[in-house]
């Protein structure tokens, strides 16, 4: 049987990660290495020549994601911006316009609003959702839709099929920030993007225990480059020599970090799915609780799309509260299973008030929340010890 005939946690378990040649080793060693001795001048033993360049733990991890994503290239990173700013410099020029979500990863915002476009890379927000709204505000410059679906806190859905026919239709290309859905709920190069990227340090890693990039570009694609290009059309090609270029690469103990939390994805995304689940049940039905943000409620306006483009909806879940923000911020402090806590994707549950805390930096913006939201990275720990404890802050608070 071929690795490609196999299930997602066949696949996780053993793609890139045949046992060690020399000592039979069944999990890939920590190469923490950062040179290797060459047989005669470029005579390299497995092509390794220096770390930055490529390490063996990185490789396993890079082999991995690439093949979970369903693409053909995959690259590790020191952090999810780290990946990010390289896709942007890999596959953009100044000049090029790029499109990016209303409510996008801070981080993202930051990145293209104080990094790239004093580089000469101007954006426009638009709303995602609406693929409609994107087609409109296309430019001729366009080179790049910037989606991430589900989004962050409002857990909005973007049609990834739609929005890769308008990105196409422009000469442009899709990339889809997966880190909310991961690669077990969500693919989206088979849904058309080209670009897939992640915040390893979320669910790919899953043990709030390290912070780490994934970049996976799908099978030929390419961009266009000027005459003269030192490193031509090759998109995959681009963003290697991008990633020995400027050198923010994951390291090998990292990189052993995220390949081994991919190993537990699919059992660990399923457990945060059922738990939230159970979560969002309590919380619609909570008189204290005035709306419950989550895509696999009927009620989200882009209900439809999810349950087309997700196998199931995830462990994110924000609710806000009707009594409003100075609740909201105590019900964030009175909880004790769930922790306050910025990032999420992690085993255990994690409590915030994005308003104040992962968002602040939008306040004023297009990208601002409402102040009476909370955010719940719901964990694995037994769900109704996750229900009791929201249940006690709620039912005194709020
Ligand atoms: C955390 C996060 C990022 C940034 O990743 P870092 O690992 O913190 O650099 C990007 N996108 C999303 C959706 C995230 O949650």
């Amino acid at each position: 049987m071929t690795d490609a005939a196999r299930g997602f946690s066949s696949r996780a378990l053993h793609v890139g990660q045949e046992p060690d040649p020399t000592t039979g080793a069944v999990v890939t060693p920590i190469y923490q290495v950062s040179t290797y001795k060459q047989d005669g001048i470029g005579g390299l033993r497995g092509g390794y020549e220096y770390s930055r360049s490529a390490n063996p733990t990185r490789t396993a991890l890079e082999t991995l994601i690439a093949d979970l994503e369903g693409g053909a290239h995959g690259f590790a990173f020191s952090s999810g911006l780290a990946g990010q700013d390289c896709v942007v410099r890999s596959l953009l020029r100044p000049g090029d316009h790029v499109l990016i979500p209303t409510d996008a990863y801070g981080g993202t915002f930051r990145m293209f609003d104080k990094v790239a476009r004093p580089w000469g890379i101007d954006y426009d927000i638009v709303p995602v959702a609406d693929a409609d709204a994107v087609r409109a505000a296309v430019r001729p410059t366009t080179r790049m839709l910037w989606v991430e679906t589900p989004t962050n806190p409002l857990l909005g859905i973007a049609d990834i099929s739609a929005l890769a026919e308008v990105a196409h239709a422009a000469g442009a290309v899709l990339v889809v920030d997966n880190t909310f859905a991961s690669p077990y709920l969500q693919q989206p190069i088979a849904l058309g993007a080209d670009v897939v990227t992640h915040s390893a340090t979320k669910y790919a890693g899953g043990h709030s225990d390290v912070v780490g990039g994934l970049v996976v570009v799908r099978d030929g694609l390419t961009i266009t480059v000027p005459d003269g290009d030192p490193v031509g059309p090759d998109a995959a090609t681009r963003v290697a020599f991008h990633q020995n270029s400027i050198g923010a690469i994951a390291g090998p103990f990292d990189s052993w970090l995220v390949q081994r939390g991919l190993k537990t994805l699919a059992v660990r995304m399923e457990r945060h799915c059922d738990n939230a689940e159970q979560v969002v049940d309590f919380l619609t039905a909570h008189h204290g609780v005035s709306h419950v943000y989550y895509p696999g409620l009927a009620t989200h306006p882009n209900h439809e799309i999810a349950a087309r483009q997700m196998s199931r909806f995830g462990g994110m879940v924000s609710f806000r509260v009707r009594a409003g923000e100075d609740v909201a911020v105590k019900v964030c402090a009175e909880t004790q299973l769930w922790t306050l806590a910025e990032s999420l994707g992690g085993v255990e549950s994690l409590i915030e008030h994005p308003a104040r805390m992962t968002h602040a930096s939008v306040a004023g913006t297009e990208l601002e929340v409402p102040a009476d939201l909370i955010r719940l990275s719901v964990g694995i720990e037994d769900a109704d010890d996750l229900v009791a404890d929201l249940e006690q802050a709620l039912d005194r608070l709020a």
